[in-house]
């Protein structure tokens, strides 16, 4: 993690050979990158030997989008499990951290249009002009224009299939969603949740996040194979209840909690439109399993909830299809260099001053801030423009020991 995964989601990728030999090189990375050919689930397994453990580490490795029989990424595992288990609530509120980032652009004079959709990408000889917004206004591109969205709606709602070579349209054509995406539900509760486990040791009640539901990694596999076959069964999740560490988030004595499930978008009976019907049915599974594991947590002490289904992600967000919060499955043709594509994998893109900056470039998904951060590194190398960040200090190291 410290030499390599972490620093590289903050430096654009190179071509897999080259970077196989660098970490091929260096004794701590080449073990990372022999993983690569395996299976989550094979590279758990060789791990662990206990039911549960094997559950909780394969439900880490995976809960993002990797799928645990997918060869050809297994190099992510460590980064995916580092990533749960470093799991960091905001102090008031995730909206929080919108809010300070927008202050931040306000104060540099920049400006935030929103309640309004970019309609067009304005491209003329080969150089994007622009953008139209829905309302017909034309907002003139300064130096460049940067799209935060996935390549199917830059390139080819957007831009337009006309202004494209034909290599950008194929692999845009071909760029694919996850399979799942997230079921979640907001709790408004009476109590805090007093966990069974905790009984031998009160602390348990404290945990920042809570894996429930799968005694085994068979249940776990068990739960999203009907996941993958479009199926809502009984199955685990993880949740948080954030008021435990931080009181101002409910009224005095009260509490919120969060359950996070994967599910499936298309589901077999109905398609996506059926959640609408669903899943209602669908929550009252989940807290059914929560107060198995939690007795206190009973219809009498949920005050109120509130529901969001894989369809509800995308309506809110449109660069979310199917729901996919990464903007893009990962798939060994759609990560490091191939993410989005071998022509836009730097941020830049075949159009000239059009960068790309989302979830469906490299690093991937996740409140990381690496595909912002190697878009404004990429665009202040092209426009000449002085950088004044500092680099962050695992990159240099990084790049001291020849990993990136
Ligand atoms: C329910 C849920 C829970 C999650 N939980 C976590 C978590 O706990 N931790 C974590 O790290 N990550 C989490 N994620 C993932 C994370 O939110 C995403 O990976 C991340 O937001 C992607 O950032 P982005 O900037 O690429 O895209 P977005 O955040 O989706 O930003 C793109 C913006 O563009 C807007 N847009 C779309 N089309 C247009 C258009 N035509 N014109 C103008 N604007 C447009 C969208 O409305 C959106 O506001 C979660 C995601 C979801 C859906």
């Amino acid at each position: 993690m410290d030499l390599f995964l972490a620093p590289a989601s903050y430096v654009n990728p190179m071509a897999s050979l080259d970077q196989s030999a660098r970490l091929e090189a260096n004794e701590i990375t080449r073990r990372d990158d022999e993983l690569t050919g395996f299976t989550p689930r094979q590279i758990v397994d060789g791990w662990f030997e206990n039911e549960r453990v094997r559950a909780l580490f394969l439900y880490l490795a995976t809960m993002w989008g990797l799928d645990y029989d997918l060869e050809g990424l297994g190099y992510l595992v460590p980064l995916m499990i580092n990533r749960g288990w470093h799991y960091r609530l905001c102090q008031g509120g995730s909206h929080h951290l919108a809010h300070l980032m927008s202050k931040v652009i306000y104060e540099n004079g920049g400006m935030i249009l929103a309640s309004t959709d970019v309609k067009r990408i304005v491209v003329d000889d080969g150089e994007a002009k622009g953008v139209e917004m829905v309302d017909g206004e034309f907002i003139e591109a300064g130096k460049f224009v940067c799209s935060s969205l996935n390549p199917q709606q830059t390139f080819l709602e957007l831009v337009g299939e006309q202004h494209l070579e034909e290599e950008l349209a194929t692999r845009t054509n071909e760029w694919q969603y996850s399979d799942w995406s997230l079921f979640t539900v907001h709790l408004a509760m009476d109590e805090a949740p007093r966990f069974k486990v905790a009984e031998s040791d009160p602390e348990l009640n404290n945990a920042l996040i809570y894996i429930l539901g799968y005694e085994g990694e068979e249940d776990l596999v068990n739960h999203f194979e009907a996941i993958k076959r479009g199926e809502l069964v009984e199955g685990g999740f993880n949740c948080c209840f954030p008021s435990v560490h931080d009181p101002l988030r409910a009224p005095s004595g009260r509490h919120i909690g969060l359950i996070s499930q994967e599910a499936p978008y298309n589901l077999s009976n109905g398609g996506p439109e059926a959640w609408y019907r669903v899943r209602r049915q669908h929550v009252e599974r989940c807290k059914s399993t929560l107060s198995k594991y939690a007795p206190n947590i009973i219809e009498e002490n949920i005050i109120w909830d509130y529901i969001s289904t894989p369809l509800d992600i995308e309506n809110k967000f449109p660069d979310m299809k199917q729901g996919c919060f990464k903007q893009g499955a990962y798939l060994p043709l759609q990560m490091g260099y191939f993410r989005p594509n071998e022509y836009c994998c730097q941020h830049s893109s075949p159009i000239n001053r059009l960068y790309m900056c989302g979830a469906c470039t490299h690093s991937g998904g996740m409140i990381t801030f690496g595909p912002g951060y190697c878009a404004t590194e990429k665009i202040a190398e092209d426009l000449g423009i002085e950088k004044w960040w500092p680099e962050p200090d695992c990159v240099r190291v990084a790049r001291e020991a020849g990993l990136l």
